[in-house]
């Protein structure tokens, strides 16, 4: 699976050039190999720039150690408990320089263990759960050794700065050609040791538009009820990464594929399984090829109207059953996406702020549903209200009533005052009698 000797590609066999390059990531590259260090650019930049793409950021790796790197760099600030690295900071721009690491011993053994324990995994330096997972990886290696301990094979290639060279010491460049999410070593280890490497592998084969390579996939589908092993705030972050990446609506057929969808989200996969109205809950579906194209178009989606667009129908209908049961609307919405982020914070932590966020993007719609109503501008001043907004231009995308809602507040927010007429409200028209002479002067125009 594995070369067992590092294959060094020289610089006229490659594409990627300096001025491809952050020129920091160069300066830095350049002061710790003119102090005698080795210096790679290491990761998902190496992997992007060789696809032609760019890279997001510029990760390092050398020999030196984070003691070495501070004093070569008066803007490094050291981080990370567990393995310290070190930050560069350039303006807006972190450069991130790591000291070559060891892979754990099971890891470069690259068969699974026997039955599933042995003296290594007792060793401190890189401490296992009794379930196989690691719990601390912190020893200093050598650049194969470092490159083994990495994810997937197309993150392990590094652009040594020696002498311009990519140097491949898992089969990374095969498996770039080919399109190919492959786990370095055992999958089965691998994704127990990291159970969250699942998810980057859907996320990177989602992104690519690669295939996960056939033992990598059986052992996510084999492994991915233990998802819910990893740290819940973790999750939180990489389900934004997954959704957020320009291709949620792949990474959605990849997750639910999988059998990690279900995993995560456990009580909505049962809901969308079942009909409304006779029509199964695709809601999801649309939501992702939504964010998608806002994605391309450049435009921001904020992590509460992502929840929102993932999970809105869902919380919608459930705050409708407790409005069935006697509850006013506001407060239902509340009580409905409390319990539902509640119950997923087992396995998905999502911050307190966010969740209270989301109720408000869902109150919001029903103040959309008395278009115009009353004093428009004060509802455009509420901080949902942008992306309450966002959502409704969602529902619109297949609701006419709701696009008529959506045509009427452009034209107001544009500072044109729409004929009453080309109004025609939501599913549940209110009349309301304007009682005048109650008005309020808004606060600070009061003379
Ligand atoms: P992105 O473009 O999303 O930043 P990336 O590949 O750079 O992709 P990072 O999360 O920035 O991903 O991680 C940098 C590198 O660290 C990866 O390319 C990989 O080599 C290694 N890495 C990251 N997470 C893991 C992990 N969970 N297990 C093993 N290696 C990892
Ligand atoms: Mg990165």
């Amino acid at each position: 699976m594995n070369q067992p000797s590092p294959s060094i590609i020289s610089r006229d066999r490659h594409p990627i050039s300096r001025r491809s390059l952050s020129p920091n990531a160069v300066k830095v590259l350049y002061r710790l190999r003119d102090n005698g260090f080795i210096a790679c650019l290491v990761g998902g930049c190496v992997r992007d720039l060789l696809l032609g793409r760019e890279p997001k950021d510029f990760d390092i790796v050398t020999d030196a150690t984070p003691t070495q790197i501070k004093k070569l760099f008066r803007n490094c600030r050291l981080v990370g408990r567990r393995f310290r690295l070190a930050h560069l900071h350039f303006g807006e721009e972190i450069i991130e320089v790591a000291t070559f690491r060891s892979a754990s011993p099971e890891t470069a053994l690259n068969e699974p263990p026997e039955d599933g324990r042995d003296d290594a995994d007792r060793d401190e330096l890189h401490l296992r759960d009794d379930d196989g997972m690691l719990l601390r990886d912190n020893l200093f290696g050598t650049p194969e050794e470092d490159a083994l301990r990495r994810d997937f094979t197309i993150n392990a290639l590094t652009y040594n700065i020696a002498d311009f060279s990519i140097v491949d010491s898992v089969g990374g460049m095969d498996d770039l050609q080919h399109g190919l999410i492959r786990t370095i070593g055992f999958p089965l280890v691998r994704f127990t040791e990291d159970p969250v490497r699942m998810l980057r592998a859907v996320r990177f084969a989602a992104l690519l538009g690669f295939e996960i390579e056939k033992d990598s996939w059986d052992a996510i589908l084999q492994l991915a009820p233990t998802i819910q092993r990893a740290a819940p705030a973790r999750l939180y972050e990489e389900i934004l990464k997954l959704f957020l990446c320009g291709e949620a609506a792949r990474t959605l057929q990849l997750l639910r594929q999988s059998g990690l969808f279900t995993a995560l989200f456990p009580r909505f996969e049962e809901w969308m399984a079942t009909e409304s109205d006779g029509f199964p809950h695709t809601g999801i579906g649309r939501a992702t090829a939504w964010v998608d194209d806002r994605r391309r178009e450049g435009e921001p989606v904020s992590p509460p109207l992502l929840l929102t667009l993932m999970f809105g129908q869902y919380l919608a209908e459930r705050s409708e059953r407790l409005v069935a049961g006697g509850m006013p609307p506001q407060p239902a919405i509340h009580a409905a996406t409390a319990d539902f982020f509640g119950d997923l914070a087992a396995t998905v932590r999502v911050p307190q702020r966010v969740c209270t966020a989301v109720a408000a993007i869902l109150s919001c719609q029903g103040r959309f549903d008395r278009t115009p109503g009353k004093r428009p501008q004060s509802f455009v001043s509420r901080p949902a209200f942008a992306d309450a907004f966002r959502y409704l231009r969602f529902a619109g995308s297949s609701d006419a009533d709701r696009q008529r809602l959506v045509a009427w507040w452009e034209q107001h927010l544009a500072g044109v005052s729409p004929p009453e007429a080309s109004v025609t409200p939501g599913p549940a028209p209110r009349k309301k009698r304007r009682r005048r002479g109650r008005r309020r002067p808004r606060s600070g125009t009061a003379a």
